[in-house]
C-alpha cells in the first residue's frame, strides 16, 4: 500500500493519495472489486479476521478495496485522518447524526440547509425524541441563544443553495468553543479545493461526492471526514444502517477525483465569468455569487475560501412562465437539478424543487418566481455566456 502523499501539491494526492502503488495485477488503475463476499483461504485467515488483522476484508457491507482508495484518496485530500464512503449524501447525513444522537438530544440547523437534511431533522428525528432548532443562517446571536444544555450537534452548510451564504467559520467556532457540541459542515457547495473546514475545528465535515468531488453527473455518492475517534463511530453505524457504495461507484469517484483540481479551477473561473456577465445584464434584477462584491458574504468568503465555485444563483422578473422561457431557450446548458457535473445545469427552483409547496410557502422560503441557478460546469465561458445571451434575449 503506498504511504498517503504528505505535502505533496493538490493534484498529485488528486491523481496519487489512497491508491496501491503496485497492486497484484499491475494494473495502473485500483481495480473495481466487484465482490460482495471475500473467502477464506484458510481457516487461519479466519484467526487473523476474529484478532482484527487489517487489511482483509470480510463481507461487502462492512468495506471493499475500491472503497478503501477511494476514502484513502479523500482523506488526503481534506487534509484529515479518515473518510467514510456511503451510496448518497443523504446516507452520509442520516447515519451520521443516528451515530451520535440519542433520545432527549437537541440539534441546531441553519434554515437554509439542504432541503432534505432538514426534512430528516424535522420529520424523522423528533419521532425518536430529538429536538430541533431551526436557526437563521449566519445570525450568530440566534444560533448561540438555540444552545440548550442537552444541544449535541450544531449542524450548518456553506456555501448554502440556492443564495451561497457563507458561514463565517471563525466566529461560529468562537460560540462553540468548549461546549461540548459537535459541529458539523455540509460542505459539499465548497469541496475540499475551496475550503478547509476541519482546519477551524470544525469536527465533521460532510460531502454529498454527488456533486464536486465525482464531477461527471454520472454517480451518487456521500463522504463524512475528520478524526478517527468520531468516524470509527460513524462507520460502525453504516455497517448496521447499509448505506455503503458499491465497487463501480467507488472506482468512477477514484476516477473523477484524478482531475479534482483541474475542474475546480474551471468550474471557479466560468463562475467567476458568468456571474460578471450575468450582473451587467439588464434582463438580470439581482445575481447572488460570493465572489462578487455585491454579495453580502463576499468579505467573508474572500477570506476562508480559495475560490467560489460554479454556482450562480440569479433573478430575472417575477414571472414564472417567463423564467422557464428562458430555461427552454438554453442549447448548451441542460435543464436539471444537481450540480458540479461538468455539464452545466440550470434549475428553476420553483418548479423543479419545490413543486410540492404551495405558492406562498416557497417565498416565506424566499424562492422567487424569478429565481434561476445555474449550475456551471467546464465548459468553456464564452459559449456558456453565449447561450445565457441568447436565451435572455
Ligand atoms: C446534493 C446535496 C446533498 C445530498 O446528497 P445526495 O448525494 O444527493 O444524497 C446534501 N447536501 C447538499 C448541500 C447537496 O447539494
Amino acid at each position: 500500500m503506498k504511504k498517503q502523499v504528505k505535502k505533496a501539491g493538490f493534484s498529485t494526492t488528486a491523481v496519487h493519495a489512497g491508491e496501491i502503488r503496485y497492486n497484484e495485477y499491475g494494473s495502473i488503475t485500483t481495480p473495481i472489486v466487484q465482490s460482495s463476499t471475500f473467502i477464506f483461504k484458510n481457516v487461519d485467515e479466519i484467526k487473523k479476521l476474529a484478532q482484527g488483522a487489517v487489511g482483509r476484508f470480510e463481507y461487502g457491507r462492512y468495506g471493499h478495496p475500491t472503497q478503501v482508495a477511494a476514502e484513502r484518496k479523500l482523506a488526503a485530500l481534506e487534509d484529515t485522518k479518515d473518510a467514510v464512503l456511503f451510496s448518497s449524501g443523504m446516507s452520509a447525513i442520516t447515519t451520521t447524526l443516528f451515530a451520535i444522537l440519542k433520545a432527549g438530544d437537541h440539534i441546531i440547523i441553519t434554515d437554509d440547509a439542504y432541503k432534505r437534511t432538514l426534512d430528516f431533522c424535522l420529520k424523522c428525528l423528533n419521532r425518536f425524541d430529538i429536538e430541533c432548532t431551526v436557526v437563521k443562517m449566519c445570525d450568530y446571536e440566534a444560533i448561540e441563544k438555540a444552545i440548550k444544555p442537552n444541544t449535541k450537534i450544531f449542524f450548518s452548510e456553506s456555501p448554502t443553495n440556492p443564495y451561497l451564504n457563507i458561514m463565517d467559520i471563525k466566529r461560529l467556532m468562537g460560540i462553540f468553543k468548549g461546549k461540548g457540541i459537535y459541529v458539523i459542515s455540509d460542505s459539499t457547495f465548497a469541496t475540499p479545493y475551496n475550503q478547509k473546514p476541519l482546519e477551524y475545528g470544525i469536527d465533521l465535515v460532510i460531502h454529498s461526492a454527488t456533486k464536486y468531488l465525482g464531477g461527471h453527473n454520472d454517480l451518487l455518492s456521500g463522504v463524512v471526514l475528520g478524526r478517527k475517534e468520531l468516524t470509527g463511530v460513524i462507520r460502525e453505524y453504516l455497517k448496521i444502517t447499509g448505506g455503503c457504495i458499491d465497487p463501480h461507484s467507488a472506482y468512477l469517484l477514484i476516477r473523477g477525483l484524478k482531475t479534482f483540481e483541474l475542474r475546480m479551477q474551471r468550474h471557479n473561473e466560468n463562475g467567476q465569468k458568468v456571474a460578471e456577465y450575468l450582473e451587467s445584464h439588464p434582463k438580470v434584477k439581482r445575481i447572488y455569487y460570493p465572489g462578487l462584491a455585491s454579495h453580502p458574504h463576499y468579505q467573508i468568503a474572500k477570506k476562508q475560501m480559495k475560490g467560489f465555485g460554479g454556482v450562480v444563483t440569479f433573478e430575472m422578473e417575477d414571472d414564472v412562465s417567463k423564467a422557464l422561457e428562458f430555461l427552454s431557450r438554453l442549447k448548451i446548458i441542460n435543464i436539471g437539478p444537481s450540480l458540479g457535473g461538468v455539464e452545466s445545469l440550470a434549475t428553476h427552483p420553483a418548479t423543479i424543487s419545490y413543486y410540492a409547496v404551495t405558492r406562498e410557502e416557497r417565498l416565506a422560503l424566499g424562492i422567487k418566481d424569478g429565481l434561476i441557478r445555474l449550475a456551471v460546469g467546464i465548459e468553456n465561458a464564452e459559449d456558456i455566456i453565449e447561450d445565457l445571451k441568447q436565451a435572455l434575449l
